[in-house]
């Protein structure tokens, strides 16, 4: 390899390294505020935005995340931040398909949205926008790296297992094959009466770790299908911001921690730990429900149900 391009390299792992730092800090300061601040009061409904202002968020925040990784490195984040703003505009549209919950179209929408995801770590950590890519399915993330000689890996995403573990062990409820498969997150139901045994704080639903629970009928029967539906929509939007926030945030977060030590180095890189779910737990106990962006922005997506062409 001639001795430009093994330079090049080495600054490219230097700046990775520098990005997965920052984010590893950043990641710490939520967990850290949560010891001084209470619960919150889980009250009132989030206000539902328009569209254009959430793709313009969703932009926003791909282009800063992917510009503050740049200019930790120390090097111009103009190019970073364009790719980290089409990545977040890709991130909106998957979103915005998964919420339609429509089993035909569920898994491009999380994939497609987990790509734009990758294109945003991408640019913050120095590689090209199509170096690196983590796809999501089941208990498991594909990660396909470009530039590493094993190009392709699983790694076991445990926080995802452990929560399945945890719900199966719920009473009363029931994996939803059919909808688990088309979208390759775990989703169970509840049946009515049997709610006692669960908690679904959200929407007549829940997501945590990237797995679903849901009432399987609502009082009215009439309206069980479309409510439904749009209870699945918004959890699944909640289901493709968990993997944005893994991928990246807690994914370089990870790396960057556990890659000190060889045990901690094996680890990393046959599991991953999902340091996003405390992070966003404690978000969620910092900032009131109806205040929380990523509510009001599944709920404006959620809402596509109400429309007569959706
Ligand atoms: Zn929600």
């Amino acid at each position: 390899m001639p001795n430009g391009n093994k330079n090049s390299f080495a600054n490219g792992a230097n700046e990775a390294a520098a990005y997965r730092s920052f984010v590893a800090v950043l990641l710490a300061v939520p967990v850290l505020l949560t010891a001084s601040v209470g619960r919150s009061q889980e009250a009132g409904t989030p206000q539902r935005a328009n569209q254009a202002t959430v793709l313009a968020v969703n932009v926003a925040i791909g282009a800063l995340t992917a510009g503050v990784g740049r200019v930790i490195s120390r090097k111009p984040p103009k190019k970073a931040m364009l790719y980290g703003a089409l990545g977040g505009a890709a991130s909106y549209i998957g979103k915005r398909v998964i919420a339609r919950s429509d089993p035909k179209t569920n898994l491009v929408g999380r994939e497609f949205s987990a790509a734009g995801a990758s294109v945003v770590a991408n640019a913050g950590s120095g590689l090209g926008p199509l170096d690196a890519f983590v796809f999501p399915y089941g208990p498991l993330r594909l990660h396909w790296n470009r530039r590493t000689p094993h190009r392709i890996s699983a790694k076991l995403d445990l926080a995802t297992s452990l929560e399945t573990v945890e719900t199966l062990h719920k009473g009363g409820v029931r994996l939803d094959a059919k909808r688990t498969f088309s979208v390759g997150a775990p989703i169970f139901s509840v049946a009515m009466g049997q709610e006692g045994n669960v908690q679904l704080p959200d929407v007549g639903g829940s997501q945590i770790a990237g797995v679903i629970l849901h009432r399987d009928q609502t009082p009215t029967i009439v309206e069980a299908s479309e409510t439904i539906d749009r209870t699945l929509g918004h959890e699944l939007v909640h289901v493709a911001q968990y993997d944005f926030f893994f991928i990246v945030g807690a994914a370089p977060a990870e790396k960057a921690m556990l890659r000190r030590t060889t045990p901690t180095a094996w680890i990393n890189r046959y599991i991953d730990l999902g340091l996003n779910v405390p992070v966003w737990s404690t978000l969620n106990r910092l900032i009131p429900y109806q205040h929380r962006p990523w509510e009001i922005e599944a709920a404006t997506f959620s809402h596509i149900h109400e429309a007569p062409n959706r």
